[in-house]
């Protein structure tokens, strides 16, 4: 069973985008990596902010943007970046 929230609204607010897992992006040793940002396309550097709830990875002020409008995954569309949390 999923329920919706009270006011119906599949939109996060910004409270709730802050409470999704991030991480510093460490590229072990290398200033930058082969792993790119799916939403800016640039390689991830160093102290990068990002996000990697699936198979894909973020700058975290890429995704966050998108989030806002949708909470999912824009390259894969399954809702699993987004975790329930009562
Ligand atoms: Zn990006
Ligand atoms: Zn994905």
């Amino acid at each position: 069973m999923i329920q919706e929230s009270s006011n119906g609204s599949k939109r996060m607010s910004t409270v709730e985008l802050k409470r999704l897992p991030s991480f510093d992006f460490k590229a072990g040793g290398k200033e930058t990596s082969s792993v790119d940002c799916a939403v800016c396309l640039e390689n991830f550097k160093m102290g990068d902010k990002c996000r990697a709830n699936c198979r894909h990875s973020f700058h975290v002020r890429c995704i966050d943007s998108l989030l806002l409008k949708t909470p999912v995954c824009p390259l894969c569309r399954i809702d699993k970046i987004v975790r329930e949390e009562k």
